[in-house]
């Protein structure tokens, strides 16, 4: 755990600013100086006083990332950033552009415990959670480096977002914060492999952040293959989670379904698929698999619109989505670092 005031929200700054005998209104300014501003030290904050400065630089770094590489890929539809933490592990963070938008996927935690079979970010295992400070900074790093005004942002780079529930909730609410980041609460999505008392509880925050679910197969036995979190939370558990989170907050769920060749683009695959959401308020995403190795194969176009041409006239929305970053290996599923040389 690395000491910082970088993971405090606006109300939590404003009380270490009281206890260090200060007003709240200091803490307010701090606040606004770190996460709007984005300031990468006391150096910066021309309006506090130096013996404030002195109380600040002693809680610890403002600056929790290190840029390691910045790829751009040969379309300038992508980017990747490596960020060395202050422990030498390394995360990663892509940057996605569809037009004039902007969409940073950031990770959750270094590695990830879910183990799904697809993913390379599986493979590593968990080597440790995020802080909420190094979610929201690679956000203010990857606005600084690119110079892009970053309009969207999604949970879905390395680790499972309600693994680390705390730090990913406060990390959505100071880049939602109007004197944060200022990001729409509508434009920050959180994405998780189904983890089911959390989605639960999701749908209880005062916010209107989107809930996306990686599902991948509407049968129990192929997802618990893919994914093993099913066997905690077999389908009928997490379909019914996704159920009440949309009674709850009146929203949409996001399905996200990676197609793998031969393995769950069958016509049967759709028709469960039919089967299990056209009860849910929902919008599904198919999105063709980028391989990583050969374990396992994207479909052919012609697969994937024949798998489309059964989901023609359902009750839910279905979109094709494919992942940016392909060229420099910054596709969904395709996130991987260990540790850096320090
Ligand atoms: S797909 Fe997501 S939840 Fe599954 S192993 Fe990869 S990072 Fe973890």
């Amino acid at each position: 755990m690395i000491n910082t005031i970088k993971n405090l929200d606006f109300e939590e700054i404003q009380e270490w600013a009281v206890a260090k005998s200060l007003k709240p209104f200091v803490g307010r300014q701090i606040f606004e100086w770190i996460f709007q501003k984005g300031v990468h030290s006391t150096a910066e904050m021309h309006n506090v006083p130096k013996s404030v400065k002195e109380i600040i630089d002693a809680e610890g770094p403002l600056l929790l990332l290190d840029l390691e590489t910045h790829e751009i890929s040969d379309d300038d539809s992508s980017e990747k950033f490596l960020f060395k933490c202050k422990d030498a592990y390394a995360i990663e963070t892509v940057l996605l552009r569809s037009g004039n938008h902007y969409t940073l996927c950031v990770s959750s935690e270094i590695g990830c415990a879910m183990g799904c079979t697809f993913c390379k970010t599986g493979e590593m295992g968990l080597k440790r959670k995020l802080q909420a400070g190094e979610i929201v900074e690679q956000v203010l790093l990857a606005r600084r480096i690119s110079d892009k005004k970053i309009n969207n942002i999604v949970f879905m780079g390395m680790g499972e977002p309600f693994n680390n529930y705390d730090e990913v909730v406060k990390a959505a609410t100071i880049m939602n914060h109007a004197k944060g980041l200022n990001i729409g609460a509508r434009h920050i999505t959180i994405s998780t492999s189904g983890v089911v008392p959390y989605i639960r509880e999701f749908a209880h925050l005062p916010f209107q952040f989107k809930l996306a679910i990686s599902l991948n197969s509407a049968n129990d036995t192929k997802r618990s293959e893919l994914m093993p979190i099913n066997r905690r939370y077999p389908l009928e558990d997490l379909l019914s989670a996704a159920k009440y989170y949309t009674i709850v907050t009146n929203k949409l769920i996001f399905f996200e379904y990676v197609l793998l060749k031969g393995v769950n683009d069958t016509a049967k695959d759709a028709h469960e698929l039919i089967e299990k959401l056209s009860s849910i308020p929902s919008k599904l995403n198919i999105i063709p698999y980028n391989e990583i190795d050969d374990r396992f194969k994207r479909p052919g176009e012609k697969d994937i619109q024949r798998f489309l041409s059964h989901l023609e006239n359902v009750s839910f929305a279905v979109t094709l989505r494919y992942s940016g970053g392909r060229g420099i290996r910054a596709a969904c599923g395709q996130l991987y670092h260990e540790v850096m040389d320090s």
